[in-house]
């Protein structure tokens, strides 16, 4: 018997005993037929920030859904397996972290595409066009940064939104207090109970957020930073994001995307 028959056998030994003993940690990654390697054989793992709606949340069920998680169902279908998505902070997303210990295959988490992290990831083509926004409660409304002199303003840490705001608070040395939460929900929280009298993040995510809750809180004031959104593979990892982009470039044409868009977002924006 060759080394490469050796390794062949013992490899096929290993999964066996992974098999009988049901044991998850035996599975090294698997390789679809077109030769994207994935980190768990059978699925795309997906790593996203819960929550973050309308692009990914859970359902009543508990189930994961959302525009990104429809969309990277597209990919799934595309190497014939099942998307698996994992919960994690936004910080190991966009560090690129979570795809470099094999975490995940692909990140999908409303992510804007940056300078800064396009060094340490790898961009699907864009696939969402996004600004800031101010939200405010009702009748409460700040139109803009100057008026929350003295006040607190909530951002969500390590999002464009709060790199906004601060880059602002420093240009125009502005007396705000500018607090971070660790996650949308935080900061929803904190606006609802007046921990802060205004709150900046993604305007699609205000949007839905005063869908769900009518009558509370308004978006007051919109800052266009023309931001767009990425998937996100591991730097080098060009098979999968080739996939990836074959699926938007895809859905785009079939109108897949189309369907997506309204069921998750809404009417889209005259182009
Ligand atoms: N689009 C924002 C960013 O990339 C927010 C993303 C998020 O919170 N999931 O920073």
């Amino acid at each position: 018997m060759n080394v490469t028959k050796m390794v062949r056998v013992a490899a096929v030994a290993t999964l066996a005993i992974g098999a009988v003993a049901g044991c998850a940690k035996e599975d090294t990654g698997g390789t679809t037929e077109g030769g994207v390697t994935l980190v768990k054989s059978g699925a795309l793992t997906t790593c996203t920030h819960l929550p973050y709606a309308p692009f990914q949340s859970k359902d009543d069920s508990g189930k994961v859904v959302g525009f990104d998680v429809a969309l990277i169902d597209l990919v799934a279908t595309r190497l014939k397996v099942k998307q698996e998505i994992v919960d994690t902070p936004f910080e190991g997303i966009k560090s690129g972290a979570d795809l470099n210990s094999g975490k995940c295959d692909v990140a999908a988490a409303g992510m804007t595409i940056t300078d800064e992290r396009k060094k340490v990831l790898d961009f699907s083509d864009p696939y969402f066009d996004a600004t800031q926004a101010l939200a405010t409660q009702t009748g409460k409304e700040v139109k803009t940064l100057e008026e929350l002199a003295g006040k607190r303003l909530g951002v969500q840490g390590g999002t464009t939104g709060e790199e906004y705001i601060k880059t602002q608070v420093q240009e125009k040395s502005l007396k705000i207090e500018v607090v971070s939460y660790k996650d949308l929900a935080a900061l929803q929280q904190a606006l609802a109970t007046n921990q802060v009298v205004a709150a900046v993040n993604d305007l699609p995510v205000w949007n839905e957020y005063i869908k769900a809750n009518p009558g509370k809180v308004v978006v007051a004031a919109g800052f266009d930073t023309g931001e767009q959104y990425g998937f996100a593979v591991k730097k080098g990892n060009a098979e999968l994001l080739k996939e990836v982009n074959a699926a938007l470039t895809a859905a785009r044409g079939d109108g897949s995307y189309d369907k997506i868009y309204a069921e998750w977002i809404g009417e889209k924006p005259a182009a």
